[in-house]
């Protein structure tokens, strides 16, 4: 379950709680907050600083890929391999 962080979008209408930065957990689904659970201020919704370090690993990750001369697949199903880096063809298929 992700956790989001949330604080005050405006200073002089905060209460202790959201005043400095706090965390929710929340599914996915679940619609942004856009009050605080305390006091109902209004408040923001910051970017989650974990989520952003794994999205620029990924990235790396697979530039290091292609860098390499390497061509790298991921298994799409039905024995079809989509590619994420390199040169090559889009699709190939893994079956005869
Ligand atoms: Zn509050």
């Amino acid at each position: 379950m992700p956790i989001y962080e949330y604080t005050a979008a405006d200073s002089t209408q905060s209460c202790a709680h959201c005043a400095t930065r706090f965390e929710i957990f929340a599914r996915i689904s679940d619609p942004e907050l856009s009050a605080c659970p305390e006091c109902g201020a209004p408040i923001k919704r910051l970017i989650s600083v974990a989520s952003v370090i794994a999205g620029q690993a990924h990235l790396q990750k697979e530039a290091h890929f292609s860098k390499r001369g390497f061509t790298q697949y991921k298994k799409a199903g039905g024995g079809v391999y989509e590619k994420t880096a390199g040169d090559g063809p889009q699709f190939i298929s893994g079956e005869e």
